[in-house]
């Protein structure tokens, strides 16, 4: 069953067009993983998505209502993760927790998402003070706050070490096992391939591909079964090119 169906989605920066007649459906409580050249498109086609930006034409349903008319229904089924500019660098982890607990009629508690994303021992320390792979959990828990339908994460891993990849993976994972439906943007292969059940290949303004990584696998590699070797395949283009 489909939770999000968008049909001839559009937007354009000025001259640029960066989204062309997207059309896409998600199925509920699936991973959804947007693969993609850096500068692609896959920021906007979030934020189009959680109705931070306005495309130019076209439609987003999701649990049957239209994000664009929508605003207030968006901020109680959809956890975003917030921009990092957005972390409040005086407050402590739970501080910081209960502050965008409150933005909420409903809520998970600051408690529960300190164990969600294993971040129990830290709950005291403040922001300034936390490494990389600390803030990236704070911010996908973050997302969590509301206990949302749809969770929206940005290239949720980038930057972080291998230990602090796994454990957001499994935070991932577990929202799966609950019903949740999660939508990310990845530039790293192993994750779209381990973690996603369904990879959109976003590529000169659309999802050129969707499928599970297997199929994509099967479909698309040629010398070698890799994902790798599917995406050089279908865009032409190889990792070295900028995918990140
Ligand atoms: P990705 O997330 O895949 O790196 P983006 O969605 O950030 O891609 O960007 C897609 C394209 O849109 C790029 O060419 C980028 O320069 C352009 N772009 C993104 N945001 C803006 C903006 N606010 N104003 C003008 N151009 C933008």
């Amino acid at each position: 069953m489909s939770i999000i169906e968008i049909s001839e989605l559009n937007k354009s920066y000025g001259p640029n067009d960066v989204l062309e007649n997207i059309d896409l459906r998600i199925d509920k409580g699936t991973i959804f993983g947007i693969l993609g050249r850096n500068g692609v498109g896959k920021t906007t086609f979030l934020e189009c998505l959680v109705g931070l930006r306005k495309p130019d034409s076209g439609t987003i349903r999701i649990l049957d209502f239209d994000v664009l008319k929508n605003r207030k229904q968006v901020l109680e089924e959809i956890g975003v993760q917030p921009q990092e500019a957005s972390l409040l660098n005086h407050l402590t982890v739970y501080e910081i927790l209960k502050l965008f607990s409150s933005f909420y009629r409903k809520s998970n508690s600051a408690d529960q998402i300190l164990s969600q994303m294993s971040l129990e021992d830290i709950g005291e320390k403040k922001i300034n003070t936390l490494s990389v792979g600390q803030k990236r959990r704070l911010l996908v828990g973050l997302a969590l706050i509301p206990d949302p339908q749809i969770v929206v994460l940005d290239e949720p891993t980038s930057g972080v070490d291998p230990q602090i990849r796994v454990l957001i993976w499994e935070a991932i994972r577990t929202l799966k096992n609950n019903g949740r439906t999660v939508i990310l943007s990845t530039h790293f292969m192993d994750e779209a391939n381990q973690l996603c059940d369904t990879v959109g290949i976003l590529h000169e303004k659309k999802f050129i591909v969707c499928g599970s990584p297997e199929d994509i696998i099967n479909t698309y590699s040629t010398n070698e079964k890799t994902l790798e070797n599917a995406f050089i395949n279908i865009t032409g283009h190889d990792l070295r090119g900028g995918l990140d």
